[in-house]
């Protein structure tokens, strides 16, 4: 078994075990069998979050496979069991004419990863909405629940991100039971929609417009869509304080004319988070580039490095190495990549 069948990159090496887990007690049993081994273990969703070097995963891989989502008493309050597949919880809290995380329609994977990185699209993240994630800590060997103030969660972050004490087995959404959406807040989605931002829609055409949005950019999975063999944005949009902004914009007027605009939004505390993608445009890597080894960046989207088919997670490695040096010698920003790497490094 290759877990190159098993992530949307479609790269990694052999796994030394590998069990699929459908109930939540075989899963428990499954991460506990490995760790009374001595046994390295990796949590598998959809492995669309996933890096995996090319000699594979020395130890065992669980694949959470546990399915189930329940109303609470309360209007808007539903549990999902940590396999459930995200795109379809996000459709049936619409159907259920629930909002909240309309704008998260379309990110590949698995409900339980959605607490991980904080998994954010379009001006939502899953932090808003969060009450609760249930999960079996391996070291103390027991369930908790940990409230959302607990999680730590920031930007593409959290508590559990980095480390591998805790297995998500279920998380608690607090929804608005309203079919009109959210505010939107994001410009791009608002001009889609044909609305001003702030402004609110009912959350099946919101759903309907993010997955526009998100297929023209290959951010949809789509076999039939070679720039979807990702594992969407590479690298996160680094957050800067005004000095290495400064440098950024003094940089990017020498080199791309005096007008020059660096983008930016407000992150908070005097910082701003500027986009990646146009670091890495500027850099010198447009869509499409292609050094010729297989890995590639994506022809709709700069931040998406995509396996054209006959790439290893070397090859990839490589790109990504090129692209963040290339930025920093630009810039003088170092990017930081957005997927977990097991057995690589950037
Ligand atoms: C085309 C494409 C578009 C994407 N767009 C977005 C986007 O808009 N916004 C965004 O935030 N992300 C996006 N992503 C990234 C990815 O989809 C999310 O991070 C997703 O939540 C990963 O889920 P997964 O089930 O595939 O996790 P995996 O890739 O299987 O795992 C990711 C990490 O989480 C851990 N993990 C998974 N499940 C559990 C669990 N139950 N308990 C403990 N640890 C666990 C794994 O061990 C690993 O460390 C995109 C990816 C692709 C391929």
């Amino acid at each position: 078994m290759r877990l190159a069948d098993h992530t949307t990159i479609g790269l990694g090496g052999p796994a030394r075990g590998f069990v699929p887990a459908d109930t939540e007690a075989g899963l428990i049993e499954a991460v506990q069998a490995a760790d009374s081994r001595g046994e390295p273990v990796l949590i598998l969703g959809g492995g669309s979050n996933l890096v995996v070097a090319d000699e594979g995963f020395d130890g065992t891989v669980v694949q959470v496979a546990t399915r189930g989502v329940g109303h609470g008493t309360e209007p808007g309050l539903v549990t999902v069991a940590a396999g459930e597949e995200w795109d379809a919880v996000v459709a049936g809290t619409i159907a259920a004419g629930l909002a909240g995380l309309e704008c998260l329609s379309g990110i590949p994977g698995l409900a339980g990863a959605t607490p991980i990185q904080n998994v954010g699209a379009y001006g939502q993240e899953v932090a808003q909405v969060i009450t609760e994630v249930r999960a079996y800590d391996r070291k103390e060997q027991k369930i908790l629940f940990m409230p959302n103030g607990q999680c730590g969660f920031g930007y593409r972050t959290s508590f559990f991100r980095g480390g591998d004490r805790h297995v998500v087995l279920g998380v608690t959404f607090r929804l608005d039971p309203d079919p009109l959406s959210a505010p939107v807040r994001y410009p791009e989605l608002a001009a889609a929609l044909g609305i001003g931002v702030g402004e609110r829609v009912k959350c099946a055409d919101v759903r309907s417009a993010v997955l526009g949005l998100r297929r023209r950019k290959g951010m949809v999975i789509d076999p039939a869509d070679p720039d979807t063999r990702s594992v969407g944005s590479f690298f996160v949009n680094p957050v800067l304080d005004a000095a290495a902004l400064a440098r950024v914009e003094a940089t990017a007027r020498a080199r791309c004319g005096e007008d020059t605009k660096v983008p930016r939004f407000d992150a908070g505390d005097g910082m701003v988070k500027v986009p990646a993608a146009w670091l890495i445009e500027r850099a010198g890597f447009g869509k499409g580039y292609d050094p010729g080894h297989g890995a590639r960046i994506s022809a709709k989207h700069t931040l998406a490095l995509v396996n054209s088919g006959s790439a290893t997670t070397s090859d990839l490695i490589a790109l990504a190495s090129q692209i963040r040096d290339g930025v920093q010698d630009c810039f003088g920003v170092r990017l930081a990549p957005e997927p977990v790497l097991i057995g690589v490094t950037l």
